[in-house]
């Protein structure tokens, strides 16, 4: 019996949000709204919307010794999170510096922070939760050498699953543990460069020829992609229509309900079906953490 469905290792982030008529041009200073201070970061996102889902949860991540990181390591807390693996100090928590203007555009200034002290050697210490998880996610808001690490680390049985967000190019070990490679079309492109072919079944099957087990392109409101390499089909699994207020976070939300389903034995076309129908709950809501929904509330969609 493992300890936990889920270990996500990843970024955690204090998003501080302004609302602005306009950008201030160099030199120049604008007023904004009243500021808004929202816990964030893919991998403290990831924790959230898993654990609000109901699966057994650890979140591996650091934050600083500061306001920020006691709020982050509060939001988890509140979501039900395993918080034993996230390590405090070392440097300020990472900051995403958030405008947003009338239409709803937004710019942002990631400052990573802890996040980027979050090292391969913490990924050796914490053996114990690694080993003590069925399913390890990841994503690219840490170093990339720690993420190469926590393959090398997590126990034989255990299954990896990686959003490469941002994208960054992949070694071929890191590639070769994904079980899937979740990436949204943006990442999907990025990672393929000019090899990329015309439409989402392309990339499916061109993503499987770099290596991973299995890969999962999210199209937004048409759903996602599933494509196996063990069976080389390739299945789209329609997301359903909603009225979408907010997508931020869908991605988030879809790659946690997809490990957790995972976790518990489901085949990946029957993960991606309940993992869809999450992205499409946290759609229909303002924010990210805020917008995650329980098991109740997918079923009731
Ligand atoms: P990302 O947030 O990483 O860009 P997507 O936009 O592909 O990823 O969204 C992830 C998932 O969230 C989709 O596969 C889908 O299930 C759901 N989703 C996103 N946008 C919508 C939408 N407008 N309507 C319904 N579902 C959506």
């Amino acid at each position: 019996m493992r300890d936990y469905d889920l270990l996500v290792v990843g970024s955690a982030n204090a998003d501080l949000v302004i609302g602005v008529e306009r950008r201030p041009a160099p030199g120049e200073t604008v007023l904004g709204s009243d500021l808004a201070v929202h816990p964030g970061g893919k991998g403290a996102n990831q924790a959230v919307a898993a654990a609000r889902l109901g699966a057994r949860t650890a979140l591996l991540a650091r934050v600083g010794d500061d306001a920020h990181g006691r709020l982050l390591l509060e939001s988890q807390r509140a979501a039900g999170v395993d918080t034993g693996g996230v390590q405090v100090g070392g440097a300020p928590t990472g900051v995403a510096l958030i405008t947003v203007d009338p239409s709803g555009d937004n710019s942002i200034v990631v400052s990573p922070g802890a996040n980027a002290r979050l090292t391969p050697g913490d990924i050796r210490a914490a053996d114990r939760l690694l080993a003590g998880a069925r399913v390890v996610s990841a994503q690219l808001e840490i170093p990339l050498e720690t993420v190469a690490e926590v393959v090398r680390t997590r126990s034989a049985g255990s299954r990896f699953v990686l959003n490469p967000s941002p994208p960054a190019p992949l070694p071929a070990d890191v590639l070769a543990a994904c079980d899937p490679l979740v990436v949204n079309e943006h990442e999907a492109r990025f990672t393929l460069g000019d090899a990329a072919g015309p439409g989402p079944e392309d990339w499916a099957r061109e993503l499987l020829a770099l290596g991973p087990r299995s890969v999962v392109v999210t199209l937004g409101a048409q759903g996602a992609l599933v494509a196996d390499g063990r069976t080389g089909t390739v299945v789209l699994v329609p997301s359903p229509r909603v009225d979408a207020v907010d997508t931020t976070g869908a991605g988030d939300a879809f790659t946690a309900a997809l490990a957790w389903r995972l976790s518990l034995g489901e085949d990946l076309a029957t993960a991606a079906a309940f993992a869809v129908r999450v992205g499409a709950a946290a759609v229909t809501r303002e924010g990210a953490q805020a917008s995650f929904p329980t098991a109740e509330e997918v079923s009731a969609l």
